[in-house]
């Protein structure tokens, strides 16, 4: 013989609708297969409960109910014929999800197919900054970063329960994570939801911490990441390591390793994305004559010929010897600016040699600015300086 309807809810019989519905929810929940891994008086608790809330939520079965019993609802054999039935688990199911399924939290809780997904706690992210050479800008490189930071507790599994106990749900919040506040306003009720203080949201709280790790699931650690740096990175570029952060507590998601790239100045070169400048210091009789010089690149030294009568500010194009472009992989220009070094010390050797010269050299042209500087116009108007 089934129980009186009102007593299995646990609700008066002059309860209102909302009474009802609010009564249900909240044992459903507490006896809910999903929370009680599948404990069979959990899961008959929680058919009975459903198949009492499928009669009174009903105004008309209610009323049935109230005049006739069971028998006016159909239960015990009587000639109601409708109205209460005995569900199975699967229908119980779907009545809770029907009617709570989609109500405010419940989908964070039951949702994805009715398993349970509360909050999990994620773990911070940690900056890195990694210094460069332009050799390592130029060729890409490898480093293996040493990180100390929170990492999974081995003594629990990061579960944070001492091995061997169990957790259970939060007192607090029954499991569900969050909190509701009732309010009475001028337009009803109004519910507010926070997160629970007791579990942080988890739903859960241990019965017994890990001694290993105080209940937290994570210990100091030290651990080394690997990194492949591409080519061609710039200062302020960065790469985010998903999950390489510190461990979230209680095996919550890992926050993710953000490493920042600092690349040293070089003094030879000004860089300007992959585009690179050289000065090239020549002396009046480089300059006058000609000949093969040595410049360095950020792919080691390269020979280049500057023909006879090079012009301070004449600048040399070098394509393919700048740094890799790093969306694409091409390399930039290397420009090589002429600069003509006039000597600041002279020798009574050197005096007599610009003495001799001077008689014979000619004038230097009117005009200013010859080839080199048109080149090394259009070049800034490039750069956008
Ligand atoms: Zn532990
Ligand atoms: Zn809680």
């Amino acid at each position: 013989m089934a129980r009186d309807l009102y007593e299995v809810l646990g609700v008066q019989p002059q309860a209102s609708e909302a009474d009802i519905k609010k009564a249900y929810r909240r044992l459903a929940m507490e006896h809910h297969p999903d929370r009680n891994n599948g404990d069979k008086a959990s899961e008959e608790r929680f058919k009975e409960l459903t198949e009492a809330y499928e009669v009174l939520r009903d105004p008309q079965q209610r009323a049935q109910y109230d005049r006739f019993g069971m028998a006016g609802v159909g239960g015990g054999g009587g000639p109601g014929g409708f109205g209460f039935a005995h569900v199975d688990l699967a229908e119980a199911l779907n009545i809770f999800m029907r009617d709570f399924g989609g109500f405010g939290g419940f989908d964070a809780i039951f949702g994805g197919g009715g398993r349970q997904r509360r909050t999990r706690r994620r773990g911070q992210d940690v900056r890195a900054s990694v210094r460069l050479s332009l050799a390592d800008v130029a060729h890409g490189t490898k480093r293996t970063l040493k990180l100390r930071s929170l990492d999974r507790c081995d003594g629990c599994e990061g579960s944070g329960a001492k091995p061997g106990t169990a957790t259970k749900p939060c007192p607090t919040c029954r499991g569900t994570g969050e909190v509701r506040h009732a309010s009475q306003s001028l337009f009803g009720q109004f519910v507010s939801v926070s997160p629970c203080p007791t579990c942080r949201a988890e739903g859960t709280v241990l019965s017994e911490p890990c001694p290993d790790c105080g209940g937290d699931g994570r210990v100091r650690k030290e651990r080394e990441v690997e990194l492949d740096v591409p080519a061609g990175v710039d200062t302020n570029n960065y790469i985010t390591l998903r999950g390489q952060g510190v461990a979230g507590p209680r095996n919550g998601p890992a926050g993710d390793l953000i490493v920042e790239f600092d690349v040293e100045e070089d003094p030879r070169f000004q860089r300007r994305g992959s585009d690179l400048v050289y000065d090239l210091q020549l002396s009046f009789s480089q300059a006058a004559l000609g000949g093969d010089v040595t410049i360095p690149t950020p792919f080691g030294d390269e020979t280049i010929s500057v023909e006879p009568g090079a012009q301070s500010g004449t600048v040399l194009t070098l394509r393919g010897k700048g740094l890799p472009n790093i969306s694409d992989g091409s390399r930039g220009t290397l420009y090589v600016r002429i600069q003509v070094w006039t000597p600041t010390k002279l020798t009574p050797e050197l005096h007599d040699l610009f003495e001799r010269l001077s008689t014979i050299e000619g004038e230097p042209p009117k005009e200013g600015g010859g080839l080199g500087h048109k080149i090394w116009e259009k070049m800034k108007e490039a750069f956008g300086t």
